[in-house]
Protein backbone atom coordinates (compact mmCIF):
# COMPACT_ATOMS: atom_id res chain seq x y z
CA UNK A 1 0.00 0.00 0.00
CA UNK A 2 1.73 3.03 -1.17
CA UNK A 3 0.81 6.54 0.29
CA UNK A 4 0.74 9.48 -1.98
CA UNK A 5 4.22 11.33 -0.92
CA UNK A 6 3.49 14.67 0.51
CA UNK A 7 4.69 16.76 -1.62
CA UNK A 8 6.35 19.99 0.27
CA UNK A 9 5.07 23.41 0.36
CA UNK A 10 6.28 25.57 -2.68
CA UNK A 11 8.44 28.13 -1.84
CA UNK A 12 8.17 31.05 -3.47
CA UNK A 13 11.52 32.91 -4.51
CA UNK A 14 11.85 36.54 -3.68
CA UNK A 15 11.96 37.23 -7.79
CA UNK A 16 9.08 35.43 -8.08
CA UNK A 17 7.10 37.26 -5.34
CA UNK A 18 8.33 40.92 -7.05
CA UNK A 19 7.18 39.57 -10.36
CA UNK A 20 3.54 38.67 -8.55
CA UNK A 21 3.58 41.98 -6.87
CA UNK A 22 4.32 43.59 -10.16
CA UNK A 23 1.66 41.69 -12.19
CA UNK A 24 -0.79 42.33 -9.93
CA UNK A 25 0.13 46.07 -9.62
CA UNK A 26 -3.29 47.58 -10.12
CA UNK A 27 -4.65 49.39 -12.84
CA UNK A 28 -6.21 52.48 -11.74
CA UNK A 29 -9.97 53.33 -13.01
CA UNK A 30 -10.39 56.22 -14.68
CA UNK A 31 -12.39 57.01 -11.57
CA UNK A 32 -9.54 56.20 -9.35
CA UNK A 33 -7.77 58.51 -11.55
CA UNK A 34 -9.27 61.87 -11.92
CA UNK A 35 -9.57 61.16 -7.75
CA UNK A 36 -5.43 61.73 -8.00
CA UNK A 37 -5.10 63.87 -10.87
CA UNK A 38 -4.82 67.00 -9.13
CA UNK A 39 -1.72 65.73 -6.90
CA UNK A 40 -0.84 64.10 -10.08
CA UNK A 41 -0.71 66.92 -12.18
CA UNK A 42 0.67 69.45 -9.16
CA UNK A 43 3.86 67.00 -8.80
CA UNK A 44 4.51 66.44 -12.74
CA UNK A 45 4.48 70.70 -13.17
CA UNK A 46 6.36 71.09 -10.45
CA UNK A 47 9.17 69.02 -11.82
CA UNK A 48 9.33 66.31 -8.96
CA UNK A 49 10.50 62.84 -9.97
CA UNK A 50 8.66 61.21 -6.97
CA UNK A 51 4.93 61.80 -8.76
CA UNK A 52 2.48 58.70 -9.06
CA UNK A 53 3.55 55.85 -10.73
CA UNK A 54 -0.01 54.38 -11.26
CA UNK A 55 -0.86 57.42 -12.48
CA UNK A 56 1.86 57.16 -15.30
CA UNK A 57 0.78 53.49 -15.82
CA UNK A 58 -2.79 54.77 -15.71
CA UNK A 59 -2.23 57.59 -18.35
CA UNK A 60 0.11 55.84 -20.63
CA UNK A 61 -3.10 53.17 -21.21
CA UNK A 62 -5.92 55.84 -21.17
CA UNK A 63 -5.84 58.32 -23.78
CA UNK A 64 -8.58 60.47 -22.06
CA UNK A 65 -6.91 60.96 -18.98
CA UNK A 66 -3.75 62.08 -20.20
CA UNK A 67 -5.05 64.83 -22.25
CA UNK A 68 -7.06 65.83 -19.06
CA UNK A 69 -4.00 65.45 -17.25
CA UNK A 70 -1.99 66.86 -19.93
CA UNK A 71 -4.06 70.59 -19.92
CA UNK A 72 -4.66 70.54 -15.69
CA UNK A 73 -0.35 70.19 -16.18
CA UNK A 74 -0.17 72.78 -18.81
CA UNK A 75 -2.57 75.24 -16.50
CA UNK A 76 -0.82 74.40 -13.19
CA UNK A 77 2.63 75.18 -15.56
CA UNK A 78 0.86 78.19 -16.66
CA UNK A 79 0.61 80.00 -13.29
ZN1 LIG B 1 -8.68 56.76 -17.58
Amino acid sequence: MNQTPQRPPEVLSDASVDELLRDTTPWLSCEECFERMDAYAEAVARGLSAHDQAMDRHLGACPACDEEARSLIELLQAD
